[in-house]
C-alpha cells in the first residue's frame, strides 16, 4: 500500500508554484512569471499575482472551516426544534454566554430565565445570521478584546459578516479587478478574521453547546491505541457531528455483544485528524495520530 511519505518522495514539488508565480485565474492564461516575465498578459505584476495566490489559499480556508461552524448552527436548530432527538443542550452554561455575544435575551419581559430550547433555537438562528448579516458588522467580533476590536476598525478591517468577506475577496482575486497587492492582503487580514473569530468560533462554541464544554481528561496517544483482539473503529474527518454519534453507538451493549458474537472481546474506538481531537478532549477516546498516519492506521 502507497503513503503520503512515498508520494511526497517522488514528487519535485515546483519552485514557480512554491512562490506563488503561476497564474491562472484567467483564460488568457496561465501566466508564469520567472525569468524576464514580470507581469501577466492582463497586466499584473509579481506581487499582485503572489497575493492573489495567498488570497485564494486564505479563502478556501475560511470557506472550509466557516462553513462546518454554519453546520453546527444547523445542527443546534435541529436538536432546539425537536427534529435531531439525539442531539440536545449539553452546557447550559455555555449557551447563556454565547447568548450574550449574540445579542439574545435570556430571560422574558417578567425576568424569568426562558425555556432552554427557545434560547437554544434563537442562538442558532442568530449564529446563521452571522454568515450573512445584512447590515453593520458582525455580533461575534464582540469575542475579541477590546483593544483588538479597535486595531480592526483604525484599519478598516472588521468583518461585515463571514461569507461576504469570503466572497470579496475571491471577486478581487478575478482579472480586471483588484491589482494592488497590499490591498488584496487587506481583505485577507479580513476574511480570516471573519472566519476565526465568526464562523470557526462560533464552530467550536456551538461544539461545547452540543457536546460539552471540554475539561482536562486522561486519555493515550499513537498508533499504539490500536487493538489486536478488538474490533477498530477510527473516526476521522473534521465534523464533530456524526462522531460524537459514532462514540455513543460504539459504547452501546448491543453493538459491543456483536462484535463479541463475530470473535472479537469488544470495539477500540480511536481518532485521526481534527475530529480526533474534539473527542479526546470531551470523551477521552485515544489518538490514533494526526492526517499524515491515516494509511499507516490502515496498514497496521
Ligand atoms: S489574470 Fe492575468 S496573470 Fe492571471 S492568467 Fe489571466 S492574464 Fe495571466
Amino acid at each position: 500500500m502507497e503513503t503520503a511519505f512515498e508520494r511526497a518522495d517522488s514528487i519535485t514539488p515546483c519552485p514557480i508554484g512554491a512562490d506563488g508565480l503561476c497564474c491562472k485565474n484567467c483564460s488568457m492564461g496561465p501566466c508564469r512569471l520567472v525569468g524576464k516575465t514580470d507581469r501577466g498578459v492582463c497586466g499584473a505584476t509579481i506581487a499582485t499575482v503572489a497575493a492573489r495566490n495567498f488570497a485564494r489559499a486564505v479563502t478556501v480556508g475560511a470557506a472550509s472551516h466557516s462553513d462546518h461552524g454554519r453546520d453546527m448552527a444547523y445542527t443546534l436548530l435541529e436538536a432546539a426544534e425537536g427534529h435531531a432527538p439525539d442531539y440536545g443542550v449539553r452546557d447550559p452554561y455555555k449557551l447563556m454566554e454565547v447568548a450574550d455575544f449574540l445579542d439574545v435575551p435570556t430571560k422574558d419581559e417578567e425576568g424569568e430565565r426562558r425555556p432552554i430550547n427557545d434560547i437554544a433555537r434563537d442562538v442558532a438562528l442568530a449564529a446563521l445570521g452571522e454568515f450573512g448579516k445584512v447590515r453593520g458588522e458582525f455580533y461575534y467580533r464582540k469575542r475579541a478584546p477590546a483593544k483588538r476590536q479597535e486595531i480592526w476598525e483604525s484599519l478598516g478591517i472588521t468583518p461585515r459578516n463571514i461569507d461576504r468577506e469570503i466572497v470579496d475577496l475571491l471577486h478581487r482575486t478575478h482579472i480586471g479587478n483588484d491589482q494592488d497587492a497590499e490591498h488584496i492582503l487587506d481583505q485577507t487580514l479580513r476574511c480570516a478574521l471573519g472566519d476565526g473569530w465568526g464562523g470557526s468560533m462560533l464552530g467550536t462554541d456551538i461544539s461545547d453547546i452540543l457536546f460539552g464544554t471540554p475539561a482536562p481528561v486522561r486519555s493515550q496517544a499513537n498508533l499504539g491505541v490500536l487493538s489486536e483482539d478488538k474490533v477498530n473503529i477510527i473516526i476521522h474527518g473534521h465534523e464533530p457531528t456524526l462522531s460524537e454519534m459514532i462514540v455513543a453507538a460504539a459504547m452501546d451493549p448491543e453493538m459491543i455483544e456483536y462484535a463479541k458474537s463475530k470473535g472479537a472481546k469488544g470495539i477500540q474506538m480511536s481518532g485521526i485528524c481534527c475530529t480526533a481531537n474534539e473527542t479526546v478532549m470531551r470523551q477521552g477516546v485515544p489518538l490514533a495520530g494526526n492526517f499524515l498516519q491515516q494509511e499507516l492506521a490502515i496498514l497496521t
